[in-house]
């Protein structure tokens, strides 16, 4: 079928919309999931190299951080070696994959999306049971997992056809988009489903062949991916599963020869960790390797004096604390005018202590564990530096209960210099720090290494003016909270530290994972 009658078919493209779990039957459908999806604990998983199932190695467990000795999956640590072959297996395999018509590939990736749609409250049950997302926030996961396989699917099937190039008298001219080869897929653990599958589906839909290896505190779900993607008509060998360590295998990923991008979501450190050994060339390298990086955060939300200050604390909140502040995009750092801080902080308070905590599978925490012991020990180590740098006005420790659980912490009268207003926590500390007016605001909320989200709160239409010019971010957001980013409406990506503003759920995503080809015939 050609590409244009393909395009015909499919309605243009519109997110997904969030289960209501207000409604009963929403709730026990959610509720079946939770328990079928329990029945299969404990399970081990293979990897997939050059299309077999791979057991061998040392066995790694994925655990609850909810409760913290439940045993979720198993699954072998890759070697370096095993990585080289995977590498090797993807870009043998490019050739055939390449050939496969985009409208194909792009039809696989909607019955994905279809699959998922069927599926929709088993995946956000892993979900939720793997990173500890509340119901609302695993749910939004899926959708986004469905979103960028709908949304890059199209993506695909416009950059296939025709492009657009200035006529030439006495030549027929024209230019096509042609994929790159293979190359390494390496997501975070925090949306283990949308971040996984977005950034596989993207390079697999413009023709390329995949490593992907996932966090390995998200390996359980990022396994339902791929089995998925297989089951949608991916075939193993365009799409290679590597589990294990990202010193190790995702190392050996990053540097083998044969790569020929790295599609990466995670840490500042990590991000540079890769993005200076993608730089070097290897012995036999035939091409610059492309890194596509996505990094930290240190969110910032502006509260103007003249903002509606309960809307501000609102949206402050939930970004917050939102899945435990461990969004790129949370907002972690509150600059408040001298002129309504003290209000505000009192009233942020207040709602700060209606927060629940608790596991994840009972709806009516707001809050969940975060992922792992490290990340809590971290974080609380960050409350300790917080104590010495301001004042803790909520939480401050550890919540009952055997999980991960963090109180949501807000420290008051912080410095903009100080360490908690400068490092990225990613967990719910919130550090609160005090603006003489809106210029100095804006010059503290860009004063980091930074530059992902921000948000600003004010009824004063020149200082959001001014704010649109002068707040460096990639993703800004006026008068509403600083997450909760929508795939197409908000393409994401962002500046200086947090990495290469690729914006994902972008129409210029594909573009990463594609390089253009431009002929000219005499005629
Ligand atoms: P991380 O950097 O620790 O790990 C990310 C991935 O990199 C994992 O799969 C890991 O195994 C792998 N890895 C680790 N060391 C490696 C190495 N030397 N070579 C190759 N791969 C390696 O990050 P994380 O803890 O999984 O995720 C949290 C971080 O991700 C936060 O900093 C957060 O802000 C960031 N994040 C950014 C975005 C964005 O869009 N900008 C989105 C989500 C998360």
């Amino acid at each position: 079928m050609a590409t244009a009658e393909v395009k015909r078919q499919k309605p243009e493209f519109a997110n997904e919309p969030f289960v209501d779990f207000s409604k009963p039957e929403n709730k026990a459908a959610m509720e079946a999931a939770l328990k079928k999806v329990a029945a299969e604990f404990g399970r081990e998983y293979p990897m997939y190299i050059a299309g077999r199932a791979v057991t061998s190695g040392l066995k790694k467990t994925s655990t609850n951080p909810s409760h913290p000795t439940q045993v979720l999956g198993a699954f072998p640590e890759a070697s370096a070696d095993q990585a080289r072959q995977a590498i090797e297996a993807a870009h043998e395999y490019f050739g055939t994959w390449k050939q496969v018509p985009a409208e194909q590939r792009a039809g696989i990736l909607f019955r994905a999306a279809e699959l998922i749609r069927q599926r929709k409250f088993e995946l956000s049950a892993w979900i939720c049971y793997e990173v500890g997302k509340t119901w609302p926030e695993a749910d939004a996961d899926t959708a986004e997992t469905i979103d960028f396989l709908e949304f890059y699917g199209r993506e695909m099937l416009r950059f296939a056809g025709p492009q657009p190039v200035t006529p030439m008298k006495g030549e027929k001219n024209f230019l096509v988009y042609i994929p790159l080869g293979a190359g390494a897929v390496i997501p975070p653990w925090n949306f283990p489903a949308a971040i996984a599958t977005g950034m596989s589906a993207a390079a697999l839909v413009a023709g390329n062949t995949v490593v992907l290896k996932p966090s390995e505190e998200s390996t359980v779900v990022a396994a339902k991916i791929v089995e998925i993607l297989y089951e949608a008509g991916i075939p193993k060998g365009a799409l290679q599963f590597l589990t294990g360590k990202g010193e190790v295998a995702g190392d050996a990923l990053v540097k083998h020869a044969k790569t020929r991008f790295i599609a990466f979501t995670g840490s500042k450190d990590v991000g540079l960790i890769i993005s200076e050994a993608a730089g070097k060339r290897q012995p036999g390298q035939l091409w610059i390797k492309r890194a596509v990086l996505e990094m930290g955060g240190k969110d910032a939300t502006v509260v103007d004096e003249e903002a509606d200050l309960e809307a501000a604390v609102e949206g402050v909140a939930q970004a917050a604390f939102g899945y435990q502040g461990q969004k790129c995009s949370a907002c972690s750092r509150a600059i408040v005018s001298e002129k309504v801080y003290d209000a505000f902080v009192q009233k942020l308070v207040e709602r700060t202590k209606k927060v629940t905590v608790g596991p994840a599978e009972n709806p009516t925490n707001y809050m969940g564990p975060v992922v792992s012991e490290g990340a809590m020990n971290g974080i609380l180590s960050y409350i300790e530096v917080g104590k010495k740098e301001g004042k803790v006005v909520a939480g401050g420790g550890r919540a009952p209960g055997d999980g991960y659980f963090v109180q949501p912490t807000v420290i008051a009268d912080v410095s903009p210099k100080a360490r908690i207003a400068q490092e990225e926590i990613f967990g719910p500390v919130l550090a609160v720090i005090k603006a003489n007016d809106f210029d100095d605001a804006l010059q503290i909320a860009n004063d980091t290494e930074f530059g992902l989200t921000g948000a600003v709160y004010s009824k004063n239409k020149a200082k959001l003016a001014k704010a649109q010019e002068a707040f460096h971010v990639g993703n800004l957001y006026l008068n509403r909270k600083c997450t909760g980013a929508m795939v197409g409406a908000h393409p994401f990506g962002g500046f200086n530290m947090s990495g290469t503003d690729s914006k994902t759920g972008g129409k210029d995503y594909l573009l990463h994972f594609l390089q253009a080809k431009s002929i000219a015939e005499k005629v």
